[in-house]
């Protein structure tokens, strides 16, 4: 049913399980994996930055290291599990993963995202937003959303 699943990748606990569901959804379906992975740039270039004395092409290098190892490991990972998988990393200036993640989709003709969400709530999640509900709300295919496991409410 689902040939091209794309999944979206930061490192996080919620990240990694979401990537090893999409591991087994495209095994059983014979589909092939996107994994994409978006550098915020927007961080090292926010004002706050560099009155702070950030190296600004530090913090660069580093976001495009980390990056490269994440999506290094992700796509050994599906390897090993004999799923056909290549990689992409995107940036963006203005701290928008989820716009990258959407156009991307598009892009490649995914015809399912699949991503990990902290499902945060409240003041946190008026800080700090949430990138896959900024997917789900525009996504024009459907979404799957995975909660770390540590993350899920004590049964009642
Ligand atoms: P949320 O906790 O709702 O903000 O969503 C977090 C999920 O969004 C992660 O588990 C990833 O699937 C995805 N995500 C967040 N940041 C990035 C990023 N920089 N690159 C790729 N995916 C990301």
């Amino acid at each position: 049913m689902y040939q091209h699943v794309l999944v979206a990748v930061d490192g996080s606990g919620p990240s990694t399980r979401a990537y090893r569901e999409a591991i087994r959804l495209a095994s059983d379906q014979r589909a092939t994996l996107r994994v994409v992975h978006v550098i915020d740039l927007g961080v090292a270039l926010a004002p706050w930055a560099e009155m702070a004395f950030v190296n600004y092409e530090s913090v660069e290098t580093s976001l495009r290291e980390s990056g490269a190892q994440i999506l290094e490991a992700a796509l050994a990972e599906a390897s090993a599990a004999g799923v056909a998988a290549d990689s992409v990393m995107l940036e963006t200036e203005v701290a928008e993963p989820a716009a990258e993640i959407l156009s991307e989709a598009d892009r490649w003709g995914a015809d399912l995202i699949v991503m990990g969400t902290h499902g945060r709530h409240g003041l946190a999640h008026l800080i700090l937003g949430s990138v896959a509900e900024g997917v789900v709300q525009r996504a024009s295919m459907p979404v799957l959303l995975l909660r770390a496991a540590d993350d899920a409410p004590p049964a009642a």
